[in-house]
């Protein structure tokens, strides 16, 4: 979900956005006033996240997938391998392709037991010719959050952000390169933000490489080598600029925190619902829970639905229910959820 604000200020900058009387939608990539969107969108991640001047930032087209390619595609050189941490479908998804197209290994995997908990230390195995270490610090559809730090600073860490990136402060400098799909957390689908090591890019080899998923090129041409998604980095600046006001990342990683802490106690309490995932490893922004009968959950689904509650039912591969807490849900939309829950559990509890 967008904030309301946002879309009631888009909705009346179509006809006429900074004057120029037309839609960013209408105006060429070029154009000084697109190129200055694009320089305050820029700026203004880096002031929210801290982002050092030794690392590039870049706006993708192109879904966040696309950069489970690329990533191998850019920093894997033959002979080298890379490890992943496979801790739900975003992270075993990610895994595959890279096993597809060059050489790539599990760190540690909890596919086994449903991807219910995070594997421990004790269990990771690492491989000598690494270029990097992957993992996926919010596994959107499985609920579980995921720390993970590299145990040799030399090997960069790569992170799929794609459900967390803005909601809770991170520290860039820990990692190579940061990736994220903007349609959860950010704009409209179609953007995906890249933030990545200068260092790192110049051992790049671009021979292999198509043009448009080579990350050093991209960032030769300040995300403006072809046309980039205009319309979504206007929404991703407005986004920008909203959690900026809110009072940065600091205070959504509070909301953020609250609104989970609300959802998994009432869960918890509960004897008609509860949630499978093991409490040191529960996400922030993706609460998933299920009815002790799962039959009721359809119902569930339907009366939430007459309640103007949408979007809750799990994602299908997983099944269940899963309730997204993503910066732009407001504490109100929580609540709203939990008396519903609340009421739903004694009509038919
Ligand atoms: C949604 C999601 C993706 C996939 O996004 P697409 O833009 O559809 O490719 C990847 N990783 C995570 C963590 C996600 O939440």
């Amino acid at each position: 979900m967008l904030p309301q604000e946002i879309l009631e200020d888009v909705q009346a900058e179509l006809l006429n956005w900074r004057g120029l009387g037309m839609s960013v939608m209408e105006i060429g990539h070029r154009t000084p006033e697109f190129m200055q969107l694009l320089a305050e969108a820029k700026v203004l991640l880096r002031q929210l996240l801290q982002i050092p001047d030794t690392y590039e930032v870049l706006f993708l087209g192109g879904a966040a997938r696309t950069q489970f390619g690329m990533v191998p595609l850019n920093f894997l050189a033959p002979g080298e391998t890379a490890g992943y941490f496979v801790t739900g479908i975003w992270s075993a998804m990610a895994y595959q392709e890279a096993s597809r197209i060059k050489n790539a290994y599990c760190i540690a995997s909890s596919q086994s037991q449903g991807y219910i908990k995070v594997p421990s230390p004790r269990e990771y195995q690492f491989q000598d010719n690494s270029a990097y270490l992957y993992f996926t610090p919010n596994e959107t559809i499985n609920g579980v959050r995921c720390d993970f730090t590299s145990p040799d600073p030399q090997v960069p860490l790569v992170a799929d952000m794609t459900s967390c990136l803005l909601a809770e402060p991170i520290q860039v400098s820990n990692y190579g390169l940061i990736f994220a799909g903007a349609q959860k957390n950010i704009a409209n689908s179609g953007l995906t933000l890249v933030i990545v090591k200068k260092d790192w890019l110049s051992k790049i080899n671009s021979e292999q490489l198509p043009s448009m998923l080579d990350y050093r090129l991209q960032a030769e041409h300040h995300s403006l080598y072809a046309t980039p998604p205009t319309f979504n980095c206007y929404m991703a600046l407005k986004m920008f600029q909203w959690v900026k006001k809110q009072g940065g990342v600091d205070a959504m990683y509070k909301k953020n925190q609250w609104k989970a802490r609300q959802l998994y106690d009432f869960i918890d309490a509960s004897n008609f619902y509860y949630c499978p995932v093991d409490k040191a490893d529960r996400s922030l922004f993706n609460v998933c829970f299920r009815t002790e009968d799962p039959k009721l959950e359809p119902l569930f689904l339907e009366a939430a639905k007459e309640h103007g509650l949408l979007a809750l039912k799990g994602h299908r591969e997983v099944g269940g229910l899963r309730a997204s807490l993503y910066n732009a849900m407001p504490l109100e939309g929580v609540e709203k959820l939990l008396s519903f829950m609340d009421d739903f559990a004694r009509r038919r509890g």
